[in-house]
């Protein structure tokens, strides 16, 4: 019999999450049923959609329930199996428990190969990337001589959506929230210019002087003030791929939108939200174009890489408020 550690939703948050909102518990997995297997969890990735999970409303995806273990992407190894895809030994990904083990019915899993540092399945070479690739190929669609804006410019997301654009021939300007990673975006990944949204008081201002043509694409993965600031800032026939909007996930007030609302028609703005999920049959062509420029050095990334399951939570925290660089992952073996 295994014992797993794992951690799982105590309370509900109201507001910012607080570390009573999680319980770390050891408990015996139950002998394994035909058709499941038992995977030794190697790398969490913590990501801002389980803000608002951890809330009780409806959404496209149900919210976690109380009491049971918080789930999120993962990889591990197989150490056990009663399903004939799956071996002792493969390294798989999928949805998997905030904790040491899981026992899966393998569902949703995919076997993955070890070429690759582990992590990269849940940052560069997976969801935040080919979330990014996802809007900035089929929404934003910036090309030369257009201005693009990514939010968020280091993040998980937005590293990679700012390197699309600008590989895709446009001049890209970031915001991110500090100095190191304003530097990181320009020396590293190519940005034209990144300003530290939390230094800054007047968006507008400091929009005007770095996008001085406005903008033809945003890449949106803020929302609130800032979003209001960049959508008064959108040229005709400007594209809004929007993506997040985690500066109000742990807001309790409801979402306000924009002022002057009808520069949309004006303007002939096209804004649309996406959930990676929906387009996975497009993953073929996301690993093909962006393996081969990870491969071909023209694509660069940065990961947060957190030692052990126990310190999820106040990472996760930390997400919230811009403590990681790059794709947060925990480490839990
Ligand atoms: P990140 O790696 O970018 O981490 C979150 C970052 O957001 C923080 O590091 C911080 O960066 C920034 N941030 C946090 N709080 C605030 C705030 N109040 N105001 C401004 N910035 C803040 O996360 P991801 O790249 O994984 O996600 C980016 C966005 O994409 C999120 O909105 C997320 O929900 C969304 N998303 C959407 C998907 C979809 O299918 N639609 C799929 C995946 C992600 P900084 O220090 O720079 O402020």
């Amino acid at each position: 019999m295994t014992d797993a550690t794992q951690i799982v939703l105590a309370k509900r948050p109201e507001g910012d999450v607080t570390a009573d909102c999680f319980r770390e518990e050891t408990v015996a997995l139950p002998a394994l049923a035909d058709g499941h297997l038992l995977v030794r969890q190697r790398f969490l990735s913590l990501d801002p959609y389980m803000r608002p999970r951890m809330t009780e409303t409806r959404s496209y995806v149900p919210p976690f329930a109380l009491g049971q273990p918080l789930t999120g992407g993962s990889v591990g190894e197989v150490v056990e199996s009663k399903n004939p895809k799956f071996a002792k030994g493969d390294l798989v990904m999928g949805m998997l428990n905030w904790a040491s083990h899981t026992v899966h019915d393998g569902k949703g899993l995919r076997k993955i190969d070890a070429s690759v540092p582990l992590s990269a399945w849940l940052g560069v070479l997976g969801m935040p990337s080919f979330t990014a690739w996802y809007g900035m190929k089929h929404i934003c669609k910036p090309k030369a001589g257009e201005t693009a804006f990514v939010s968020a410019a280091t993040g998980a997301v937005g590293q990679v959506a700012g390197q699309l654009a600008k590989l895709a021939g446009a001049r890209v300007v970031g915001c991110a929230g500090d100095e190191d990673k304003c530097a990181w975006a320009v020396r590293e990944a190519g940005y034209d210019a990144c300003f530290n949204h939390r230094a800054e008081r007047d968006y507008g201002a400091v929009l005007d002087k770095l996008c001085p043509q406005g903008i033809d694409a945003d890449f949106e993965n803020v929302g609130g003030k800032l979003f209001h600031a960049v959508f008064e800032r959108m040229n005709n026939f400007g594209r809004i791929a929007f993506c997040g909007a985690i500066s109000e996930y742990q807001d309790t007030r409801p979402m306000a939108g924009p002022p002057k609302m009808f520069a949309i028609v004006q303007k002939r703005l096209a804004i649309q939200g996406f959930i990676v999920s929906d387009h996975v049959a497009l993953m073929p062509d996301f690993v093909t174009e962006v393996g081969g420029l990870l491969r071909s050095g023209k694509l660069k990334s940065r990961e947060t890489v957190v030692d052990g399951l126990g310190r999820a939570p106040q990472a996760f925290m930390g997400l919230l408020k811009g403590e990681n660089f790059g794709k947060l992952v925990v480490k839990i073996s």
